[in-house]
C-alpha cells in the first residue's frame, strides 16, 4: 500500500524542501497533492482519497487553522492524521491547536525529524490496515 499525502503551504519553496523529503524517507507514496492556503487544501480533500495532511498554519485566503476547524466539522474528513508545520511561536496557538488532535512540528526542521514524526503518524494507519486484513 502506499500513502496519499496533502501539502498545504502558500511557501512553494516549504512544499518543495517536504517533498523531496517525502520522496528520501522510504514512505510508500501514492499521490501527492498541493495547496496554497486551506481553502485549496478543502478542495483537494474533497475530492481525493488522502491518508496524510501536512498543513501549514499561516497562510492568505484560510489559514491551516480553520482548514482544521472545517475537517473537524465533516465526517469524511475529520479522522484524517494531520501534522501542523509552523513557525508559529505562540504557545497558546499550538497548545490549542494539539488539543484539536493534530500534531505539531515547528519549523525550521532536519528532514530526519520530519520523515519521524510522519512515520509516527503513519504508524497508526499501517496497524490499523493491517488489522482490517485480518
Ligand atoms: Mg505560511
Amino acid at each position: 500500500m502506499s500513502f496519499n499525502i496533502l501539502l498545504v503551504d502558500d511557501s512553494a519553496v516549504m512544499r518543495e524542501i517536504i517533498k523531496k523529503t517525502l520522496r528520501l524517507s522510504g514512505i510508500p507514496l501514492g499521490e501527492l497533492l498541493e495547496g496554497a492556503n486551506g481553502k485549496e487544501g478543502l478542495e483537494l480533500l474533497n475530492n481525493n482519497w488522502v491518508d496524510l495532511v501536512i498543513a501549514d498554519i499561516n497562510m492568505p485566503v484560510m489559514d491551516g487553522e480553520e482548514m482544521l476547524d472545517a475537517m473537524k466539522k465533516d465526517e469524511n474528513l475529520k479522522d484524517i492524521p494531520v501534522l501542523v508545520v509552523s513557525t508559529e511561536g505562540s504557545e497558546s496557538r499550538i497548545e490549542r491547536l494539539k488539543a484539536k488532535g493534530v500534531r505539531f512540528l515547528r519549523k525550521p526542521f532536519s528532514p530526519e525529524k520530519l520523515r519521524d514524526e510522519i512515520y509516527d503518524l503513519l504508524g497508526v494507519n499501517y496497524h490499523e490496515q493491517r488489522a482490517d486484513d485480518f
